[in-house]
Formats: C-alpha cells, sequence, structure tokens
C-alpha cells in the first residue's frame, strides 16, 4: 500500500509571534513521520490564517514560497476557530488521505502525531488527542475546563474527555463529517456522531510557546454555550420535566389549599388565589414543554445531518450515503 498522504491542518489567528517558532517544529515532524514510513512525503502543512490583523498571513506565504511543504488558506475574515478549522479540513479533503488538526501554538505534543498515524496504520479512522495531564494549566483554566466537560456530559453531548481539537481524520471520516452542514460548529462534539473505528492517544500538554490565548473565561463560557445548544435539545426536555414535577406539587398544594379552607383556618380569597397560581404555573411550565419538544424537532429537522453513514458493505460497489 502506497503511503498515505497527510495534511496537517492548522488554524491560525494573530499567530505572529508563535508561528515562525513552530512552523519550523511542524516542519521537522512531518519529515520524521514521511521517514519512518509513517505518511507520504507529498504530505503537506496546511495553514488557516483565520483573518488575523496581523503579520501572520505574510509569514504563511513566506513559508509556502520556501518550502513546498508549506501551503495555506487565507479566509475573508475572522470565522474563528472552528470555522476556520473545518473550512481546513474540507480543503485538505480533496488532496489528503488523512488529516491531523493541531492548533499553532505548540501546546499538543508534536511528537503525538507518529502514534496516530500508527493507530491509522492499524485501521483507526479517527484518533482522538487526550491531554493525560493538565498540570502546565492554572488552576482556573483547568476548573473552568472540566467543569466544561462535566457540563457537556450531563446535557448528553457525547465527547472525549480531556480531547480538543487535536485529532487524526482519515478522508472517509472527513466525507463523513462534510455531510454535516450545521453552521454552528461545536467539532468535538460532531466528530463522535460520525462514528468509524477511533482511539485515542494521550499527551502531556505544553504551555504556549509564544503569544497569548484567544480564549478568555467570556469566549470559553460562549463555546461551552454554543456546544450545549448546538448538539443538545436536553435543556428544552428539562422543562418537560420540571413542567411535570411542578404540575404534581401544584396539584397537592391546591388539595391542602381546599383541605385548609375547610378546616377553616384561612382568611377570605386565599384559597382561590393559591389554587389559581398553582394550577396556572403547572400548565404554563407544561405546554411550554411540550412546545420544546416541538421546537426540539424542528431544531433536529433544520440541521440536516445524515442519518446514517455506511461504512462497508459486502459487493464493491461504493456504499450508498444518506446526504450525497
Ligand atoms: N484561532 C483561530 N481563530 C480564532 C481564535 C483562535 O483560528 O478566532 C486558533 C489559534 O490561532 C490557535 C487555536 O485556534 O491555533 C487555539 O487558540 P488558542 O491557543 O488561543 O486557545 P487555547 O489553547 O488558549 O484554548
Ligand atoms: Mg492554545
Amino acid at each position: 500500500m502506497p503511503y498515505p498522504i497527510l495534511y496537517i491542518v492548522i488554524p491560525c489567528y494573530n499567530e505572529q509571534d508563535v508561528l515562525p517558532v513552530t512552523a519550523p517544529l511542524f516542519l521537522k515532524q512531518l519529515k520524521k513521520m514521511s521517514e519512518a514510513g509513517l505518511c507520504s512525503p507529498d504530505s503537506r502543512i496546511l495553514f488557516v490564517n483565520d483573518g488575523s490583523k496581523d503579520r501572520t498571513w505574510q509569514i504563511i506565504t513566506d513559508l509556502s514560497a520556501q518550502n513546498e511543504h508549506f501551503c495555506g488558506i487565507c479566509l475573508s475574515r475572522n470565522r474563528g476557530h472552528q470555522n476556520a478549522l473545518l473550512a481546513g479540513l474540507m480543503s485538505a479533503r480533496l488532496k489528503a488521505d488523512v488529516t491531523i488538526s493541531i492548533d499553532c501554538d505548540g501546546q499538543d505534543d508534536i511528537g503525538a502525531m507518529s502514534e496516530m498515524l500508527r493507530c491509522y496504520a492499524d485501521g483507526c479512522e479517527v484518533v482522538y488527542g487526550v491531554r493525560s495531564s493538565r498540570k502546565t494549566d492554572s488552576f482556573f483554566k483547568r476548573f473552568t475546563a472540566q467543569s466544561f466537560y462535566r457540563l457537556m456530559q450531563s446535557m448528553g453531548v457525547q465527547t472525549v474527555f480531556n480531547h480538543a481539537d487535536y485529532r487524526l481524520l482519515s478522508r472517509r471520516a472527513l466525507d463523513g463529517l462534510a455531510q454535516f452542514r450545521e453552521v454552528n460548529l461545536f467539532l468535538r462534539g460532531m466528530v463522535p456522531l460520525v462514528g468509524y473505528r477511533c482511539t485515542s492517544v494521550y499527551y502531556e500538554r505544553h504551555e504556549r510557546l509564544a503569544g497569548k490565548s484567544h480564549y478568555p473565561l467570556r469566549k470559553m463560557l460562549a463555546f461551552a454555550l454554543d456546544g450545549v445548544t448546538s448538539l443538545s435539545v436536553k435543556p428544552l426536555q428539562l422543562i418537560t420535566g420540571l413542567g411535570s414535577i411542578i404540575s404534581i406539587v401544584g396539584f397537592f398544594a391546591i388539595v391542602w389549599a381546599i383541605f385548609e379552607a375547610f378546616s377553616g383556618n384561612t382568611v377570605a380569597g386565599w384559597t382561590s388565589t393559591v389554587c389559581i397560581v398553582c394550577f396556572l404555573g403547572g400548565v404554563q411550565l407544561l405546554c411550554l414543554g411540550v412546545i420544546g419538544e416541538y421546537i426540539g424537532k424542528i431544531y433536529s429537522e433544520v440541521k440536516h445531518r445524515p442519518r446514517f453513514i455506511i461504512s462497508e458493505t459486502t459487493d464493491s460497489t461504493e456504499p450508498v450515503q444518506d446526504r450525497t
């Protein structure tokens, strides 16, 4: 079997400080992997400039002019990490057999790519890079990040714990991902929905080699909210649950209020007020829940996600896919 063509996809936003440091490291790793027979010598490092306002695109064009292994695409404006990453993956899909996405700041262990390619050679189509520890993160970053994964899980979003966007995807997995047409992207929740054989590779997360993080608390919270609302209708289902509980409690409160009225312990008007409040509170929340259930269905429909992805067939024809 010929060696697979690998594209390393790297989104970059205002990274003029770190790119000159990490670009040679990526190139060194690519050479190492192609010499080890893990990928083809025609493999590439694809930078995605996400509408940077500094010299990032200039640096990328200079790198591409100096070395054929570097190439780049430039988005018309800043579209955010997830969109930039998807733009890179979808561009690479046309040329690559396999892609590895990684941030450009050197925080994720570049050396783990060799292990990812070994897993790919063993037949895995998705390999998640998972942080084995968060020692280099501040207490605050660690706490908020882990709360984020727990929130995702409790809200019914299937994600890999301590995995961000450092992952290998085979061409087939990319083809599967391409069928997800949604515009609110949360790739780490979408990739598990694609399926295929997957595994994890563990690595130590380092400090940023230069520059500063683009994810302050405000953006992290927005990202977490985006993740939940893009992948789960559980918050809507919670309203139905709450509506049912309030209705049951309201029913008992009404029985109690009537009992109190007959016992003569109440002032005039109290019982009718309590009964109306309890009845309307329960009915209103329950109705909201029912509307929520329908909105959840509409929401799933408009996403137009593939209903299935066929991985093998017993005859030699190309499998029919749902949304092709
Ligand atoms: N990034 C991007 N567009 C953005 C913000 C970030 O392409 O709008 C890139 C950034 O250049 C980096 C990656 O996304 O390669 C992760 O960003 P960062 O390292 O700032 O996040 P952190 O590791 O602190 O969570
Ligand atoms: Mg980073």
